[in-house]
Formats: structure tokens, sequence, C-alpha cells
């Protein structure tokens, strides 16, 4: 099976929530999503998604993802997709870095290579782990009221595990902890992310104040070493997501016991074949782990379902539906929330089918 033509698509994402707010006053009210269609001469066709969490969040930006795919695409034309170590090392030989860019395309591999096998991708990256797994709610940052509120409302929806977006004004922050706290119930999972937001200064303030609360304190400060300051400091379980960026970083925060949970966003590790190595890595040094990607739509979500269905349930923290907090639907068959819960599909690949009309005409098509 050879490559012989990809596709790239953009596509708006609205927020039915109208915009999403977190750490340093930074929102995002559409996100800008790109969608990597990898044809073959067998009509087999496989498809991926990666979509920045906006241009200021890890270091990636829609535009760029679209570029950075346009660099690689001419030099997989003619591989075969199915062979996912060979086509991932070809890919960092003609472009360095840039993990993001590349997980699109890994991601409409691993769709090709479950179609090719009759399996869904979820078979192939471990094996299925029971009927479901559980999800987590972001919540958006506003006032302590208004997020306890949405916490309230989202519980209501059968969501049990809520993120807060924190890492603004210590004080305003050690509010929105106590306020949410107050409604968790037995089985609840609280987690305060900063998102690189505080100085350690104001980290130490906060977890300070919340030492007495059930919470998780995920990602304080910006960098590693801050973070792993402040996690000496404080005896609340701790996540490290953003400065957790590769396997490399992980082995020293494994090394440093930097943290209790790693947050594996899959195109921050530049696909399903590296967030399934940080995944397998995580579960064998006894780290629990959220399987998620910094945004997206249909595809991501199907994509990070096949993940966290394949992570041993004790090791996986929660996991997450992005399909369900935008606005615009990109596929057909892809996961949808039952209540705080979630399954990835049984049929082969990924199990989703792209609404052509509604990815319009591409952005860019190789020759
Ligand atoms: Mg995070």
């Amino acid at each position: 099976m050879k490559i012989t033509r990809v596709l790239v698509y953009q596509v708006d994402l609205p927020l039915h929530e109208g915009s999403y707010k977190w750490s340093g006053g930074k929102s995002v009210e559409v996100f800008d999503s790109t969608v990597v269609r990898v044809e073959t001469d067998e009509g087999v066709v496989g498809h991926g998604e990666v979509c920045p969490l906006g241009p200021a969040y890890l270091p990636a930006y829609a535009a760029g993802a679209r570029e950075g795919v346009t660099a690689i695409a001419p030099h997989i034309i003619g591989q075969d997709p199915t062979d996912i170590m060979p086509l991932n090392r070809l890919m960092e030989s003609v472009l360095k870095g840039h993990p993001y860019a590349k997980s699109a395309i890994d991601i409409a591999c691993w769709d090709i290579l479950g179609q090719v096998a009759g399996q869904p991708v979820c078979k192939l990256l471990g094996g299925r782990y029971g009927d479901d797994f559980p999800l987590y709610r972001a919540i958006s940052q506003e006032s302590p009221e208004a997020m306890a509120g949405k916490v309230a409302g989202y519980r209501e929806e059968g969501y049990r595990k809520f993120q807060l977006k924190v890492g603004a004004d210590p004080e305003t922050d050690i509010e929105r902890i106590h306020a949410v706290a107050a409604l968790m119930q037995k089985g609840d999972v609280l987690i305060a992310d900063a998102n690189t937001g505080w100085l350690k200064h104001q980290a130490m303030r906060v977890v300070g104040a919340v030492r007495d609360v059930d919470v998780y304190i995920e990602q304080p400060c910006l960098t590693y070493e801050e973070c792993l300051s402040i996690r000496r400091h404080t005896d609340r379980p701790f996540v490290l997501d953003e400065c957790i960026d590769g396997i490399a970083m992980l082995n020293r925060g494994h090394a440093d016991q930097a943290m209790d949970v790693v947050n594996i966003k899959i195109s921050k590790f530049g696909g399903l074949t590296y967030a399934k190595l940080a995944r397998d890595l995580c579960v064998s040094l006894g780290i629990a782990v959220t399987i998620e990607d910094s945004w997206g739509g249909d595809i991501t979500t199907a994509a990070i379902a096949h993940l966290a269905h394949s992570t041993p349930p004790e090791f996986l923290f929660t996991s997450t539906d992005f399909n369900s907090y935008v606005t615009v639907s990109t596929a057909e068959g892809a996961p949808q929330r039952d209540g705080g819960n979630m399954a990835a599909s049984r049929e082969p690949g990924l199990g989703i089918q792209p609404r052509m009309n509604v990815l319009g005409d591409p952005h860019w098509v190789s020759e």
C-alpha cells in the first residue's frame, strides 16, 4: 500500500459556551482546526486532526500545523502508511521537531492501519478495557460563583471530574477552588489547573490555602523547575502537563518524582505513536495519565477515545470529549459522551467518516 495524496482542510469550531478562558487572560472563541486526509493506492483513506489551543498556549499554532503538513506531505507520498514507525522516522528526518504538525498525519495512518487490519484503533494500541472510560469537564475561568454554577450544571449532566481553569490572582483562585470543592460529593474529582499561570510565590499561597481540600494541582508554573519546587512544598496530588512535552521530560519527571499524573496530549507528543509510548511508559512507572489533546472536534475526539479506551482503567485518571464543547460536527461515527463517560468506536480504524460538506474545499492538496 502506498500513500498517493495528502489533503489539508481548515475548519472553524465555535464553542457552545461562546468562549473558553484560562490563565493569563488567554481565551478562544472559535477554534481553528486542521483535518488531514491521507489517500492510498488501494482506496483506503485515513483522517487525522490537530487543533492548537490558540497560538499562545503551547509552541503550536493553527497555520503552522497546516504549513507543517504541506512541508512533510511530499516526502511521504509513495510510502506505506501502515509502516507507522518508519513513517514517523521519515517525518522526523524531513522536519525536525514540530510534533503537532506530524500528529494529524500519524493519526490518519493509524486510521488506515486499523481499516486494513479490520480492527478499531484501540485494539492496535493495546486492547479495549471495559465498556467505557470517564471524562472530565474543563470549567472555563470565570468568577468563583459562576464556575461553581457551571460545575453544578455539568454534574447534573453526569460528569464527576472537574478541571477548574485557575492560574489568575491567587486570592480569587483560592476562592474558586473552595467554592467548587463545597459542591463535591463522594467519588467526585476536583483538579485546579493553573496552565503555567502562577509565579512560585503565588502557587505557594494557593497550595498552602487549599492544603485541607481534596484537590489535584495541575501545572502551577511555567517551567519544570518551578513546578518541581512547588511539588516539593505541597502534599496535594500533582499533575504535570505543559512542561512534559516528550519522553525525555517524562523520564526526568519520574526520576525527580515530580508528578503523580501526566497529562498526555496527543499532538504535544506528535501523534498516537508517541502518545502511546508515553502512556505505556507511565503505566510501567506507576504514573496515572490524562489522555487528551490541545483541542479538536470529532476526529481528535475519536483518536483520544481509542488511546484512552486502551489505557488500563486504574491508570486512566481522566480523558476528554472535545466534540461536546463545540457546535460543529466534522465526522459521522465519532464517539459521543454518555453522561460523564465515553467509549471508542468498535468500527475498524478510528470509526469515523468525515462530513466533507462541513470540511469544504481543501486548504491544500499535494501534487
Ligand atoms: Mg492541563
